[in-house]
């Protein structure tokens, strides 16, 4: 595994990935070890818990998106929770079986996290608690797929909008991750950068006799808690300055920063066509920087644009294809060449 990782980080590999992997470059690695030393999981076959119920792909769809596909040279896919829901990650609009239908629970706004010493407490006791479960899920076939097109040829470039890492942990090199990734943490006074995993240490030696017990795990690895349960639980602060520590993920409320929008949108530039594969494309309730806006810059640009997803979504109104499927099912029956 060492190896396979060392030779798939050549000098042009690692120039493109800039967001994923060289700012993170010891933190990627460490990451994608540490998942396939320590977890478990069967990739084998997927959990539809988390998945809206929906028909198997109609042989006229899987022709559509083959032709596509086949017609792509330079394909840029934007991946959204739907993608993961396969995996046994819950996604937040998903009808009936989404976060919003089955709870009152809302995402931590990035305000209140930088302002409240106990809406940190909070976050990092619940977040602690789901971590274990969360880290281990494993990507499903969709994401191996996609990483198969990058290895291709077809696939130009990948941007997803989870933090879950699971196109890391399938091999995915020419990604952004538009909202970060959970696996990561940094501190925001001083920027000191470690892994979540090591964090996942200082909690438990912090916390020797706290327990809690979590009540499903949200798409951030958020569970839910008492404010009962949270009261006593300890957060470290950076070991370098004592400031404080946050998850690599943009917040609801924060943005993401320009570099990284400029960068997506010159790789769209460069290709040919777009696909879409598990995002509704909604607008989130809380402002953040949405990938609708590189849907809207595919149209300007007249790309075909084809849409992957259970259900409804913005784009659905200007997409050349639209494919109510599960991608995981969908996406092994394309022949790529
Ligand atoms: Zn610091």
């Amino acid at each position: 595994m060492k190896g396979e990782w060392r030779r798939s980080r050549s000098a042009s590999s690692s120039r493109l990935n800039m967001f994923s992997a060289r700012k993170w470059s010891g933190v990627s690695r460490a990451v994608r070890l540490h998942h396939f030393r320590s977890c478990s999981v069967s990739r084998a076959s997927p959990n539809l818990t988390f998945v809206p119920a929906c028909l198997p792909p109609d042989p006229v769809e899987v022709e559509e998106l083959q032709r596509f596909v086949s017609n792509s040279k330079r394909l840029f896919v934007m991946t959204g929770a739907g993608i993961s829901t396969e995996s046994g990650i819950p996604d937040y609009r998903s009808e009936g079986v989404g976060l919003y239908a089955r709870t009152d629970r809302r995402p931590v706004q990035h305000a209140e996290f930088v302002r409240s010493a106990s809406a940190r407490q909070r976050y990092w006791a619940r977040n602690f608690v789901g971590w274990p479960q969360f880290s281990c899920h494993q990507p499903n076939k969709a994401h191996l797929v996609l990483r198969d097109w990058e290895k291709l040829g077809k696939l130009h470039w990948l941007v997803t909008q989870n933090v879950d890492a699971l196109h890391t942990k399938a091999g995915s090199q020419r990604m952004t991750e538009l909202h970060g990734c959970i696996h990561r943490v940094f501190c925001l006074a001083c920027g000191d950068r470690i892994l979540r995993s090591e964090l996942q240490e200082h909690f438990e030696a912090l916390n020797p006799t706290w327990k809690a017990e979590a009540f499903g795990v949200a798409p951030d690895g958020d569970v839910f808690l008492t404010d009962e349960q949270v009261r006593d639980f300890q957060v470290p602060a950076c070991r370098k300055c004592g400031g404080i520590l946050k998850p690599d993920v943009t917040f609801f409320g924060d943005t993401v920063s320009q570099e990284k929008v400029s960068f997506v949108h010159q790789r769209l530039a460069e290709s040919d066509s777009m696909l879409i594969a598990g995002s509704s494309m909604q607008h989130l309730i809380y402002k953040v920087y949405s990938g609708y806006r590189f849907a809207l810059a595919a149209r300007e640009k007249k790309l075909p644009i084809a849409v992957l997803n259970i259900g409804p979504t913005r784009l659905d109104h200007f997409a050349s294809l639209k494919l109510n499927s599960r991608c995981g099912e969908l996406l092994p029956l394309i022949v790529c060449t």
